[in-house]
C-alpha cells in the first residue's frame, strides 16, 4: 500500500503493521520514515530541553556528577 506523505510530498510504501493501522484509522496521517526521523528527533531534543529548564535542581546534580 502507497501512501503520500502529508509534509514532502513523497510516495512511500506502508509496512504491514501501519496498514493495519491505517485500516483501523483512516483518519490519522502519515509520515515518511524520513519526515517520521526528523520530527522524532526534534522533539526529543526539545523535550530534554524542557525538562532540563523545569528542574533546576536536575542540573545541579549532573554538575555535581561531571566535577
Ligand atoms: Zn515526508
Amino acid at each position: 500500500m502507497k501512501m503520500l506523505c502529508i509534509l514532502c510530498d513523497q510516495t512511500f510504501i506502508l509496512t504491514k503493521r501501519q496498514e493495519k493501522k491505517q485500516k483501523k484509522h483512516p483518519h490519522k496521517i502519515q509520515l515518511c520514515p524520513d519526515c517520521y526521523e526528523r520530527i522524532t528527533q526534534k522533539v526529543e531534543s526539545r523535550r530534554q530541553q524542557k525538562e532540563a529548564s523545569a528542574k533546576p535542581e536536575n542540573r545541579v546534580v549532573q554538575a555535581e556528577v561531571v566535577s
